[in-house]
């Protein structure tokens, strides 16, 4: 149709929040995309440090490699308030960190990707762009059903149906584990790339960034961290000669 909006399949939309997963889609997304737009969500998280490292890590991105510069377009932050309102969780109230009998930890906000993945694809549809990535990952996750690969197919048909679209939802993480999300950041950046993402991306659970750890900062002990340690160790394990 003449009048289709949508700019082609040169652009891409990133959902990045400034944690290890994001920093290594958004890498990913440079490299394959002309053009590049990023997403974060605002949403009375306890600890807004996530969102403070979104703008280090992009000027990291740009500094490090200027073609990733060239295709690195604006910055976007949607607030989702209301996401508070629905969860009871230790992610936005002052609760331990701790794991429910369905074995979810008590972080979950039931559908927080597919509202994330929703609103997403309405600023997509208004900046004309094609792709929206996200590191949605059933591989090594916490359990959260609206990362599984199956409810991100079924959500890019609901999206492509209720928008009158042809969006394309990429998850590059979806079957890999933590020990190689390292090492696609080292295949798209170098130890440079990896250096950056250690430095700057952040993942705890309690927003601890006080002690400094081979793998980044954190508590060292939240589930998040533990996966982000155990997964750094295997990747240098994997890297030794
Ligand atoms: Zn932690």
């Amino acid at each position: 149709m003449a009048t289709d909006p949508i700019a082609g399949d040169d652009a891409a939309l990133v959902l990045f929040s400034g944690g290890q997963d994001s920093a290594t889609c958004l890498a990913w997304a440079l490299d394959r995309f002309a053009r590049v737009e990023t997403l974060g969500f605002d949403y009375g998280q306890r600890h807004r440090i996530e969102l403070d490292c979104r703008q280090t890590l992009r000027a990291g991105l740009v500094a490090r490699e200027p073609a990733w510069g060239r295709r690195l377009g604006e910055d976007h932050t949607l607030a989702l308030d209301a996401l508070s309102a629905v969860s009871d969780t230790a992610l936005t109230r002052e609760s331990e960190i701790g794991f429910e009998a369905s074995g979810l930890p008590n972080t979950f906000v039931p559908g927080r990707n597919i509202v994330f993945l929703t609103f997403a694809a309405a600023l997509a549809y208004r900046r004309g762009i094609r792709h929206i990535v996200g590191g949605m990952c059933e591989t090594d996750y916490s359990g959260y059903p609206d990362c599984r690969d199956d409810a991100i197919k079924a959500l890019q048909v609901a999206l492509n149906l209720g928008m009158e679209r042809r969006f394309v939802l990429h998850t590059p993480l979806m079957w890999i584990d933590k020990a190689q999300t390292w090492g696609l950041a080292q295949s798209l950046g170098g130890r440079a790339l990896v250096d950056l993402i250690v430095e700057d991306s952040h993942t705890c659970y309690l927003g601890e960034r006080g002690q400094r750890h081979e793998w980044g900062y954190g508590c060292g002990t939240c589930p998040a961290c533990r996966l982000r340690a155990e997964g750094y160790a295997r990747f240098m394990a994997s890297e030794a000669p």
